[in-house]
């Protein structure tokens, strides 16, 4: 398949599999012959994901991407040699690091989970393209920074709907993609904080009227309503009975 429609969330579950390191081959950039350049989206998302593994400990040369056009056999010979080689001598995923297995899946797990907060977050770069740029430069290195990536997994964020607000329209819970959110009908809606994957959807699809769902940030989510206390007395009903 084009290198583009690679997403972070296959490499991050290759890697949560155990695969010991993902080799992705592309066309040369500025070669693509469509309109979406769809290599340049996924150079882009090769450079976050290794700072994503050096985040949790990872070594990023256990992910590669390797441009060649369909007449280059050699360049696709070579290039897979030298990364089975490369990944021999890193070891088995995690051991080589020195990581502990549990403590790796456990990572590997939030990681694979925020796919799409952080590509969410990311969105601008992920689309960019460097102008006049060069295969493998050094200004491309420079796109993601360590710090950022710090700061990425830092300001995660957590939603969470207002029960003095929620009026039970059930528009979040028809359109989270996660099945994330505890609906039934005349009942204040619930985010499951386990399930949520941060994808933002419930905040920019509550009825502005209502505006029931916060965004969280640094800062701990309330306990959800009780069960037994969800029921909601819709406003136009209580008008009507004082
Ligand atoms: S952010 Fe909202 S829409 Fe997205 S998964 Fe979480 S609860 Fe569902
Ligand atoms: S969209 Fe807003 S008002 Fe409607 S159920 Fe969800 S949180 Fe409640």
């Amino acid at each position: 398949m084009c290198s583009g429609r690679v997403d972070m969330a296959h490499v991050a579950r290759a890697f949560s599999n155990g695969i010991d390191g993902v080799f992705i081959g592309a066309c040369h950039l500025n070669e693509c012959n469509y309109i979406t350049h769809g290599n340049y989206h996924a150079i882009n998302m090769v450079l976050l994901f290794k700072r994503i593994m050096e985040h949790i400990g990872l070594n990023p040369e256990r992910l590669k991407m390797q441009f060649m056009s369909a007449a280059e056999g050699n360049v696709f010979a070579e290039s897979t040699n030298e990364f089975v080689r490369k990944i021999k001598e890193l070891g088995p995923l995690g051991k080589g690091e020195g990581i502990d297995e549990k403590q790796l899946k456990s990572k590997l797990n939030e990681v694979s989970k925020l796919v799409p907060y952080i590509k969410v977050a990311k969105n601008e770069k992920l689309r960019m393209r460097l102008v006049n740029s060069e295969e493998h430069t050094e200004e491309y290195d420079k796109i993601f920074t360590k710090e950022e990536i710090e700061t990425l997994f830092k300001e995660v964020p957590s939603y969470y709907i207002d029960p003095e607000k929620c009026q039970a329209c059930m528009t979040c819970a028809r359109r989270c993609p996660a099945d994330a959110i505890i609906s039934a009908r005349a009942q204040v809606h619930i985010v499951d904080q386990d399930k949520c994957i941060k994808c933002g959807t419930c905040f920019t699809a509550c009825p502005p009227r209502f505006g029931a769902v916060t965004k969280i940030v640094g800062k701990p989510v309330p306990p959800p309503l009780p069960a037994d206390k969800r029921a909601i007395v819709r406003k136009s009903k209580e008008e009507k009975a004082s």
